[in-house]
């Protein structure tokens, strides 16, 4: 058999409605229709009209980078930059505006954003930016870069991988399924997406080799040729006819779920047990283990990540219940899919290194699909209503790039840690800095001194 390099087909997906971050204004009063600014501008922004080439054409904003040049090089002055506050005031919580600037762009293109100006944002803070990854090894980067000969693999486990052989129990063994990339589609957790958006996810996760959730009252409209791709989020209540299924997901509740009943009618399929952040605690995985599920699903709704104590309280969590599996000693005979806040690239190696094995992308494919309005889409949780399905491969190409350019983002990382398979990251928080923790340990033992002007005074 010969080797077959996994490889994502990505293909241009132009937004409809590209992020406008700054509005360019030109002042018809002054300008001179010189035409400097044509050639100021690297990115196309300024051009003449096709009908009167004397005069200058409307700036196409969407395409300005903010670098000022243009405004420095106008000889009379007539070209101003002011935010546009569509934008500044679009998404929340995690997903700001230039997050969600950065999903439409991977979204449309599939590659690595670049920005070209220097790296902007935080160096440190709470939530996700007070976690820092170990780059030790960028200063010796392989030979031929991340797409070379010296394979990384991002290939991740689904369901219990044996540390031995049990000849005891009898009947048949499901092996676990592999997927080549370490991400699931989650479209439950929005809400119950219009049939486009359904079928644009589901032949993504068709085309990337993974699983879509979707949830049970979507469930008809997904083809036959699917169904091998999707795992069914249960409502209450619902055990049966999802045989052709990849497989369901229930969600947990004290003392509720009848795991067991499940695993026992599905014995072959994937069983997930979806644990919201809220409700999470320890009965929760006991229960998981004790049913013999292949997944549990920890999971935030977007208003629990809304704020940085919820999404410090989601790491927390995330780290009590990978340390909870490790200490009973059974870490790899369950799989733990993540999701939530996962908004950007970086949020993808982070969550592994907290002891996710995989995540769920789910919030992000809000941006994705361009949610109408763009600046209310994430605050109301829901997609848009009107998505037809004339659109479905635009969608699909849309998602397929996103996960495109995270994967690239995800090989750069790993290459400049020097590791070689994903797998190796899960857990291994000796890859990580927590900033809380190291300026406590840093700082515990330092006496507090006098103000200076106490000093000054004595
Ligand atoms: S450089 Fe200034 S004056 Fe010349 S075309 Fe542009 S805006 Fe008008
Ligand atoms: S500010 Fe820079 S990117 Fe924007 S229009 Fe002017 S030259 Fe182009």
């Amino acid at each position: 058999m010969t080797f077959k390099r996994y490889h994502i087909p990505i293909a241009p997906a132009p937004s409809r409605r590209p992020w406008t971050r700054v509005n360019v204004h030109r002042d018809l009063s002054r300008c001179l229709n010189c035409g400097t600014c044509i050639d100021s501008c690297l990115y196309g922004v300024h051009d003449r009209r096709d009908a009167d080439t004397r005069f200058m054409e409307e700036p196409e904003d969407h395409l300005c980078r903010v670098c000022f040049r243009c405004v420095a090089e106008c000889p009379v002055n007539a070209l101003s930059l002011e935010p546009n506050v569509e934008f500044t005031e679009a998404g929340n919580g995690l997903f700001k505006p230039e997050v969600l600037r950065t999903i439409a762009n991977e979204a449309e293109g599939g590659r690595i954003p670049v920005t070209g100006a220097c790296y902007r944002g935080p160096f440190g803070g709470q939530g996700f930016d007070g976690m820092w990854t170990d780059m030790s090894e960028i200063v010796r980067p392989t030979r031929d870069g991340i797409h070379g000969r010296e394979y990384i693999s991002t290939s991740v486990d689904v369901g219990a991988r044996p540390t031995f052989l049990d000849f005891r129990r009898g009947g048949p063994w499901t092996p676990p399924r592999e997927l080549p990339v370490p991400f699931v589609l989650d479209v439950a957790n929005p809400g119950a997406p219009p049939a486009g958006i359904l079928a644009s996810v589901v032949k993504a996760a068709k085309a990337l080799d993974t699983y879509a959730i979707v949830p049970a009252r979507s469930w008809p409209a997904v083809g036959a040729d699917l169904q091998g791709h999707v795992i069914v989020r249960l409502s209450e209540g619902e055990t049966t006819g999802f045989e052709k299924t990849a497989g369901v997901e229930a969600t947990y509740r004290h003392g509720g779920a009848d795991l067991v009943g499940l695993r026992r009618s599905l014995p072959h399929s994937i069983v997930s047990l979806r644990v919201p952040v809220t409700a999470y605690d320890r009965d929760a995985v006991d229960m998981a283990l004790e049913a013999g599920v292949d997944l549990i699903h920890y999971t935030a709704d977007w208003k629990d990540v809304d704020s940085i104590d919820g999404v410090n309280t989601y790491i927390a969590t995330l780290r009590d219940l990978h340390g909870y599996l490790v200490d009973r000693a059974v870490r790899d005979t369950i799989t733990v899919l993540a999701s939530g806040p996962i908004a950007a690239a970086e949020h993808v190696p982070k969550t592994i290194i907290l002891g996710a094995d995989l995540v769920g992308v789910d919030l992000a494919l809000y941006g994705v699909m361009e949610c109408v309005p763009p600046n209310h889409a994430l605050h109301l949780g829901r997609f848009p209503e009107d998505f037809p399905l004339s659109d479905v491969p635009w969608g699909t190409q849309r998602v397929v790039n996103l996960m495109n350019a995270w994967r690239d983002q995800l090989l750069e990382i790993l290459g400049a840690m020097g590791m070689r398979e994903v797998r190796r990251l899960r857990g291994d928080m000796g890859r990580a800095i927590f900033q809380d923790e190291a300026e406590r340990e840093a700082f515990a033992d330092i006496k507090v001194l006098a103000p200076a002007k106490e000093v000054v005074a004595r």
